[in-house]
């Protein structure tokens, strides 16, 4: 069943964004007995999860999203634990998030949809709808990445450009009368899909005693939150890890808003995220924190992440940004396990990226 997250309202497991009081819901499920009996061992993609995700198997998408690996570096005495999500087919994490929400679609009928995104989501749901016969309406902000703008016209997405910020852009997709709204921001389904990102990476990893996410909708943070606990509930793992979410200089939500901005984070850039009452109770339940990047951090962050072969977009490298000014205020306890979460694939705006790192240009 779904349940609202501010009145407690529950409703059938249906397609939808919001409880009639207007706040986010939630899909509540339990499980009883152990985490390795609901696992489809037969597979190594995210159809290994099925069980715990929901949803009808006839309505599943054509394209799955495997699992990611797991890239171990020792870093002054510290555990990291890269897991590069943006090798998924559309080239980062919301394809968990796309896979189940579009076999919810299908099986409520639904075949014309309307998101607003940044441009990663969009991507997905592009990709995944085409493949699955949808019309699918993007609201992107006219200052997205021309890389990201192309792909979506090769993918056949009816691209609405809004001139305007990422939240003005946001409030045109949900006016737009074209198709059914499918914000992730609210979307319970995507965050469904996120929570395998948590069991692929306990398999892959073992416990971690920190995980620094980037956030800005908080999708992946709550997403990965929601898996984590599960794993605790099921006895699989000691405590849940300590969230540190990462936080876009300028577009703070979760601490006071900086006067500069970080432009080189165009994926968490959004200051006024629906679900913010529940990132901080997920932060603050697992004893974590905030922390906000700068421009320059991200920059650093970017290059060193690239000439240690992660070919990212600038947004992911936030996540590193903060590791290294945690590590700089001895922040972490001598060989800590710490998961970092490359969301992100550099190839999509290979054209920006090229005139910022060889050009010098700023944006
Ligand atoms: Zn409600």
């Amino acid at each position: 069943m779904l349940r609202c997250t501010s009145c407690g309202n529950t409703y059938p497991e249906k397609f939808m964004l919001r409880c009639k009081c207007g706040a986010p819901l939630n899909l509540i499920r339990h499980y009883s007995g152990k985490f390795k009996d609901f696992l489809r061992t037969q597979f190594l993609d995210i159809r290994r999860y099925l069980p715990l995700l929901g949803g009808d198997l006839q309505f599943y998408p054509q394209i799955v999203p495997p699992l990611t690996p797991v890239v171990e570096k020792k870093i002054h005495n510290i555990i990291t634990l890269f897991k590069l999500e943006y090798l998924m087919p559309s080239g980062s994490f919301k394809d968990r998030g796309t896979y189940i929400t579009i076999a919810k679609l299908k099986e409520d009928k639904i075949k014309e949809v309307v998101l607003d995104s940044s441009g990663n989501a969009a991507i997905s749901l592009a990709l995944y709808g085409l493949s699955e016969g949808m019309k699918v309406h993007i609201f992107i902000p006219k200052h997205t990445s021309k890389g990201k703008k192309r792909i979506l016209k090769i993918l056949k997405a009816i691209v609405h450009e809004v001139d305007g910020d990422r939240m003005e852009t946001h409030i045109k997709a949900e006016e737009f009368k074209g198709g059914v709204y499918v914000s992730h921001w609210y979307n319970p389904y995507f965050l469904e899909g996120i929570k395998s990102f948590a069991y692929e990476f306990f398999e892959e990893a073992g416990e971690i005693d920190y995980a620094i996410i980037p956030t800005g909708s908080g999708t992946m943070l709550l997403g990965a939150y929601k898996g984590f606990e599960e794993l605790y509930k099921f006895g699989e793992i000691k405590t849940t890890p300590r969230l540190i979410a990462v936080q876009a200089e300028g577009y703070e939500s979760l601490l006071p808003m900086g006067k500069r901005k970080n432009r080189l984070a165009e994926g968490i850039a959004i200051p006024y995220p629906p679900r913010k009452e529940e990132i901080i109770e997920a932060i603050e339940k697992s004893g974590g924190m905030a922390i906000s990047v700068s421009e320059e951090e991200t920059m650093n962050a970017w290059k060193k992440l690239i000439s240690m072969g992660f070919l990212v977009e600038s947004t992911s490298a936030t996540v590193f940004a903060a590791f290294e000014k945690l590590i700089s205020k001895d922040y972490f306890e001598k060989g800590s396990r710490i998961l970092i979460p490359l969301t992100g694939s550099g190839l999509k705006n290979l054209g920006e990226m090229m005139e910022i790192i060889m050009g010098g240009k700023t944006i």
